[in-house]
């Protein structure tokens, strides 16, 4: 085991402070990372508040890591000292499921190791994130950084780029589709990006009428806003609607604005129950969904076509020691478009 510095919520809600944690040494198949970047995802908000409940403490959030191979175990074959790499959501699943052998690993029967706030496959090792110096990570985990990418930038495409990804290519999305994102934040403004270079027309629905001229610059070509705005011009003209937004709201406010047997994704994940009039999907045959971030191997896709088409999320780079400010200014909606982590800081002890 080695000790590496980190910083940690030591309870619901508590601000995060540092703390030391023990990283195992690398097995056979392991490859350990020195982590360079760090997103910071509305979802280290949820769970280090406890939001979704059953969280587990001292908790060290993080799943948007890029960081560098330092060294790798004996029979790992994808990587090697050096090369830049990514690790995102899960660090680990049980592999034999009818899920695992589909590529869906974040549905593995046994529940997958999600990569902080659970537990490793034994189920009792406590799985610590990104908001440290370094990780241990089985190789079957890892994910290249194409080269050309910003690796600060790409930090986010590891949660955000995914989670926004898949639902694209789940509901088929094409050239000329029009596509509505609901909610302009870190997974809103990756899925302008992602769902624009697919071809599609991309309308944002938003709070916040000031995020416009950015919206424009990400690649949509259509803004509303959804509080008092004009969001009856789109009634049935949209094919596929991405709903990012953290905070409980109507999800049948936007169901209308589909094409009949239209689509709905849900990946933004408020805490508490929602209630939905049947008839707002009846009448016009509309589909309501949910994603999951994505496998493995539809993660370096997502990450191979960002590097082809040069997508990376828009970010501002923090210090460690900004992370409490960071979550606050994220629940507001202050952010434009990622905070990632600048390892450094904490490595260098500057925090
Ligand atoms: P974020 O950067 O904070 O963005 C959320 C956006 O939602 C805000 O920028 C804001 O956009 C909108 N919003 C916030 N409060 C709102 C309210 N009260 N009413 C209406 N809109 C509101 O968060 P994120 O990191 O993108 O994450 C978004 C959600 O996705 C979180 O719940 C997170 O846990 C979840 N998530 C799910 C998955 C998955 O696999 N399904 C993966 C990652 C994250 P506007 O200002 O444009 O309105
Ligand atoms: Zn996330
Ligand atoms: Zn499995």
């Amino acid at each position: 085991m080695t000790n590496v510095k980190a910083w940690a919520a030591g309870a619901a809600g508590q601000p995060l402070a540092p703390i030391t944690i023990a990283r195992r040494e690398p097995g056979p198949r392991d490859v350990a990372i020195e982590i360079i970047f760090c997103g910071i995802c509305h979802s280290d908000v949820h769970q280090a508040r406890d939001e979704w409940s059953g969280a587990l403490f001292p908790m060290v959030p993080g799943h948007e890591i890029v960081g560098r191979v330092t060294r790798v175990g004996r029979a790992v074959t994808g990587y090697a000292v050096g090369d830049l790499v990514g690790v995102g959501c899960m660090v680990d699943s049980c592999r034999a499921c009818a899920p695992c052998n589909e590529h869906l690993e974040q549905f593995c029967e046994k529940g997958p190791a999600f990569t902080y706030n659970s537990t490793e496959m034994d189920r009792k090792t406590p799985t610590f994130g990104g908001y440290s110096t370094d990780v241990v990570v089985d190789e079957r985990f890892v994910l290249r950084i194409p080269a050309g990418l910003d690796p600060a930038a790409a930090a986010p495409l590891l949660c955000a780029g995914i989670t926004t990804y898949s639902p694209l290519r789940q509901f088929g999305c094409k050239p000329g589709d029009r596509v509505g994102v609901v909610g302009l934040g870190g997974l809103g403004h990756m899925a302008v990006k992602l769902a624009a270079s697919m071809g599609a027309s991309v309308t944002v629905l938003s709070t916040s009428a000031a995020k416009e001229a950015d919206a424009r610059r990400l690649g949509a070509a259509d803004f509303v806003v959804t509080k008092g705005g004009d969001l009856d011009r789109l009634a049935h003209k949209l094919d596929l609607l991405i709903d990012t937004v953290s905070a409980p709201h109507d999800y049948g406010t936007y169901l209308g604005l589909l094409r009949p047997r239209g689509a709905m994704v849900l990946v933004g994940a408020p805490p508490g129950a929602a209630s939905l009039e049947p008839f707002s999907l009846i009448m016009n045959g509309a589909r309501l969904a949910g994603s999951l971030i994505g496998g493995i191997a539809e993660t370096q896709e997502m990450l191979d076509h960002c590097g082809k088409h040069g997508i990376v999320s828009d970010i501002e780079l923090i210090p460690v020691s900004r992370v409490n400010e960071a979550y606050d200014r994220m629940v507001k909606g202050d952010v434009r478009y990622r905070f990632v982590i600048d390892i450094a800081s904490l490595r260098g002890g500057v925090a």
